[in-house]
């Protein structure tokens, strides 16, 4: 474990002993546990679990933080044609050639994989016609409406300008997490900026408007609390499935992703979830496959 990812366990565990949540503060220090070998530090690392399992103990887990809940950003079902990617999803900035999938699958990104082609892909993208109605995933106000600053796009060797929008959403309670939600390559927008809209509402039409090989919507979450750096940073909104820890979660720059979707409401993840039809790749966990079905994924 680099000293950078250590740095990000750090961070992780100091989130979670600030928002009481022992259970993932034990499994940090037991993460940390296996890769310090100063023994001095060993000690102080053990009677700093000790000191948690007594915390445990007294107050039990917490209530889950408030997490505004999202809604399915389109109606029907699409082929999914992109994951986010848990290793550094980072777009530009990652290049690493490595994709990690919310299930912990590890593999090349490829034009070819059905499910993880694109390198640092920060969202899900889903083929649809151009003009499939695009709707708030959860109730906000509409922060960007607009096209975004034209760039180089590599794929196209030209330069683009993509229609977008982004929704931020608060928490309905003080301490509440914000989300902000965006939604990308749109042939059309339907709302404007500083609007109010409800979570189901239409924002625009989908299409392969700025740096896309083909019509989909690309639907990236942020989150606004408790990240690592304290910036805003991409989750994952179907949340981490993998054994271990998500790299993600503890990286410097990243934050712990949950699953954020209302009951049924979950955009199908068609054969990308279903971890045995994908090419030598580890098998999933039955438990957290379970969990998933029974919020409706
Ligand atoms: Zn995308």
């Amino acid at each position: 474990m680099s000293q950078e990812v250590l740095r990000g366990v750090y961070a992780q565990l100091s989130r979670a002993v600030e928002r009481r949540d022992w259970a993932q503060a034990l499994r940090l220090v037991d993460l940390l546990r296996q890769q310090l070998q100063d023994p001095a530090q060993l000690q102080k690392l053990e009677s700093y679990r000790r000191q948690l399992e007594s915390y445990r103990q007294v107050q039990g887990d917490p209530p889950p933080p408030q997490w505004p809940l999202l809604h399915k950003p389109f109606i029907g079902d699409f082929p999914v044609t992109n994951l986010f990617d848990h290793d550094l999803p980072l777009g530009k900035e990652d290049g690493n050639g490595r994709f990690v999938s919310g299930q912990g699958q590890v593999w090349t990104p490829s034009p070819q994989h059905p499910c993880g082609k694109s390198d640092g892909h920060a969202g899900y993208d889903w083929a649809m016609p151009v003009g499939t109605p695009i709707l708030a995933a959860a109730p906000g106000r509409v922060t960007v409406a607009r096209p975004e600053p034209e760039f180089f796009c590599p794929s196209l060797s030209r330069p683009v300008r993509g229609l977008r929008v982004r929704i931020l959403h608060e928490g309905e309670s003080p301490g509440g997490i914000r989300l902000e939600t965006l939604y990308a390559h749109l042939s059309q927008i339907r709302v404007h900026e500083g609007q109010r809209v409800a979570a189901g509402e239409v924002i625009g039409l989908s299409g392969e408007s700025g740096c896309a090989s083909g019509p989909h919507l690309h639907f990236e979450v942020r989150r606004f609390d408790q990240t690592n750096s304290g910036q805003p940073a991409p989750v994952d909104p179907y949340g981490w499935f993998g054994a271990g820890l998500d790299p993600w979660s503890i990286h410097p720059l990243g934050a712990e992703s949950l699953f954020l979707w209302q009951v049924g409401q979950a955009p199908s993840l068609g054969a990308c979830w279903q971890a045995q039809q994908l090419p030598g790749l580890p098998g999933h966990r039955p438990a957290a496959l379970e969990r998933f079905k029974r919020r409706g994924g």
